[in-house]
This record gives C-alpha cells, sequence and structure tokens, in this order.
C-alpha cells in the first residue's frame, strides 16, 4: 500500500521539484509514495484565476479568498488530516513527522501573500503547523521541509531502516559526528577509536559523544528526558568528557 499526501499550492512546479528527486522521487517511482500536487489556481474563476483579494478592514497585502480553495480541497477530498503551513502554527518537529508517518496519508494547503482568510483555518483545515519562529513568502519550501521529513519516517521508503533509529531526535539525542576517508585530512585525523575496528568500542565512543554533543549544544533535550543517568555521567567521564559541562572532542586544530 502506497502512503499519500497531497499538496495543494500556487506554485505546482515548485513543489514538484521537491518531490521528484533523490529519496522522495524514488519512493514515487517504486509506489510507496504517492504525492499529489494540485494547482489552487485550477479551482479559481475568471480570466485571471485570483485567488487573492485585499484584506477587510484595510492594511498592506493581499489574502487568499475561501473559495479557491475550499473548490480544491473538495473536489479532490484529501486524505486527512489536512494541514495548514502557517508560522502560528504547532512547531513541527520529529515527534509530529512520526505521527503524520504513522496513519495512511496526510495533505498540505500552502499559503502565500498575507496568508489565507481565517474560514479556511477554521473550517476547511484539520491543524496549523509552522517550521520554525521565521516567516517566510510562502508556505511551499515549509511543505518540502515536513514532505521530506515525514516520507523517510514511512516504512520502505529508506532502505535501510536501521538508519533511521540512530539519527538526530530518535533517542532524544543529536548524532555523534561522522568520519569518512581520508584517516588524515590537512593534518586533521580521525578519532583513533574509529580506526580501531573494535565494534563494541567504537559504539560506546559514538554514545559518548552523542550525549555530550546533546548537553553542549541542546540542554534543553538532556533535560527533557530527565538529565544524565550515572551511567552516562561515567560513559562521559571514560572518553574524558566533562559530565558537569562536557565539551565535544573535536579532532585537532
Ligand atoms: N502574514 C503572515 C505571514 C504570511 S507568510 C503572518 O504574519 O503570520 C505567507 C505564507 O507563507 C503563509 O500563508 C504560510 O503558508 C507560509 N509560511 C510563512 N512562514 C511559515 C512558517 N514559519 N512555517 C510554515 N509556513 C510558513
Amino acid at each position: 500500500m502506497s502512503f499519500r499526501i497531497d499538496i495543494f499550492t500556487i506554485f505546482p512546479d515548485l513543489v514538484e521539484a521537491m518531490a521528484s528527486a533523490s529519496v522522495i522521487g524514488r519512493a514515487r517511482a517504486d509506489g510507496r509514495l504517492d504525492v499529489r500536487v494540485h494547482d489552487l489556481r485550477m479551482a479559481a474563476a475568471g480570466r485571471h484565476r485570483s485567488v487573492d483579494d485585499a484584506p477587510f478592514g484595510g492594511g498592506a497585502g493581499m489574502v487568499m479568498m475561501p473559495q479557491p480553495l475550499f473548490d480544491a480541497v473538495e473536489a479532490v477530498e484529501p486524505p486527512r488530516p489536512l494541514c495548514y503551513l502557517s508560522p502560528a502554527g504547532r512547531r513541527f518537529d520529529q515527534a509530529m513527522a512520526d505521527e503524520l508517518a504513522s496513519g495512511e496519508g496526510f495533505s498540505m494547503l500552502c499559503g502565500r501573500y498575507e496568508g489565507v482568510d481565517e474560514r479556511v483555518c477554521q473550517h476547511l483545515v484539520d491543524a496549523e503547523v509552522s517550521v520554525g519562529d521565521v516567516v517566510l513568502s510562502g508556505g511551499e519550501v515549509a511543505a518540502g521541509v515536513v514532505l521530506e521529513a515525514v516520507a523517510r519516517c514511512v516504512p520502505g521508503v529508506l532502505s535501510n531502516e536501521a538508519s533511521t533509529a540512530e539519527e538526530s531526535f530518535a533517542e532524544g539525542l543529536l548524532e555523534y559526528p561522522h568520519y569518512t576517508r581520508p584517516a588524515a585530512f590537512r593534518g586533521w585525523p580521525v578519532p583513533e577509536v574509529l580506526l580501531s575496528g573494535d565494534h563494541n568500542r567504537v559504539a560506546r565512543w559514538r554514545r559518548a559523544q552523542s550525549l555530550a554533543r546533546t548537553f553542549e549544544r541542546r540542554p534543553d533535550l538532556i533535560e527533557a528526558r530527565g538529565g544524565l543517568s550515572d551511567e552516562e555521567r561515567e560513559l562521559l567521564i571514560e572518553h574524558g568528557l566533562d559530565a558537569d559541562t562536557p565539551q565535544v572532542q573535536r579532532s585537532g586544530g
């Protein structure tokens, strides 16, 4: 069965481009993802197919009219929840991506101009989702963020199932640092343990790095999981990392 994602936009080419490359493009070709991009202008009336009008009450900018948005969505009856991308929405994170991926599909509505008529928020969409405390000019790139994050959580989309389980946020921690060839680059060596061939030592080093890096960069994540356990503190100390104010190990100058 294919996981379906419908996206409503006035820039279908922009969304189609994001949904055609790499992981998502392959999953669509294999039939594991069914991504459908809908042009909101197709549902707009008049020769110019306008989707926006001036705001009641005055002020700068234009507002997306309810009629074309309701018509477009009702003609398609897309999978729910239908999420409106909006800076006023609930902040998108890995937990929300997992949650969306656990169903059979979902949909997204991309705003432009000053956003959509409030009746769209109240009576057409199921949720409002923000990709961060920034204002974008349109919802398309935000929809791309949600699409990429959710798609890789859908079973079968990533060839290597194990890779999502180990990644940043999987366990409430940031991921450990990665290295590849050469073993020394411009005089900066790869940590010796990674060349040791000792899988147990490598696993312990990675876990220590992951803990230390999260403690240093995102203390809020450590706090959210109830601080460090005694065993985790020991692991950090064992790796020469301060368990009170740990520093991420750097590979030289
Ligand atoms: N006037 C609005 C901003 C409109 S930006 C306000 O001040 O809140 C135009 C469109 O870009 C929005 O309708 C929304 O779809 C999208 N957008 C902007 N910032 C976003 C964000 N942080 N997350 C998700 N979508 C966003």
